[in-house]
């Protein structure tokens, strides 16, 4: 196994998670161990059950506790982003994965469910193999600072500003 790089994918436009989906999905086809960390979904959405195909070489787990994005977070939902963290560390150190996606971390860091140092300490915490993943928008300097890669989604065009919500098998 190579070096492992830190990925981010930030931006306002559609793609972060469907880009790191993309990517869990190539490396599993490459027979490599993927874990996919999401910090604030708590729903299950299609990608969760087309996933259950590849068990054997990803898996995700959904730390979210139902976190809306206009309120505050509760103290379950602060609660729930710390034993992402701390289970995280654990993962991201072990080299057990080649692939570990933080799925939303970045917004769990602007809403505060996690802070700024957490999200570093993870990073500095990873196994110099594993590629890590980091999706979400408002990615704070920092972490770009960290990061080897990053990409901003632009939307030159969403549908989301005209009223259409999120579609199940395109969004959800
Ligand atoms: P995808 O999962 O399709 O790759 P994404 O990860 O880039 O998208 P998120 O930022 O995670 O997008 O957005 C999650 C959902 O929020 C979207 O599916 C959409 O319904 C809604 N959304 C997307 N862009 C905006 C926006 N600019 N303003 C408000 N809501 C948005
Ligand atoms: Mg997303």
């Amino acid at each position: 196994m190579r070096k492992g790089y830190i990925q981010v994918y930030t931006g306002n436009g559609k793609g972060k998670t469907t880009a790191a989906l993309g990517l869990a999905l190539r490396a599993a086809g490459a027979g490599h161990k993927v874990f996919i960390a999401q910090f604030i979904k708590k729903r299950r959405c299609s990608e969760h059950k087309a996933l259950e195909r590849f068990s054997d070489v990803i898996t995700v787990k959904q730390y979210g506790k139902g976190f809306i994005l206009k309120k505050k977070p509760s103290a379950a939902d602060i609660g729930a982003a710390q034993k992402a963290v701390t289970e995280l560390k654990a993962i991201v150190k072990s080299g057990a994965y080649h692939v570990v996606i933080l799925d939303e971390a970045n917004v769990a860091v602007y809403h505060k469910l996690i802070s700024i140092e957490d999200l570093l300490a993870l990073i500095e915490s990873k196994h110099k193999k594993t590629e890590l993943v980091i999706t979400g928008r408002y990615a704070d300097e920092k972490i770009i600072e960290a990061a080897d890669l990053v990409t901003e989604m632009n939307p030159l065009k969403h549908y989301v500003y005209n009223g259409i919500k999120a579609r199940v098998g395109i969004e959800k």
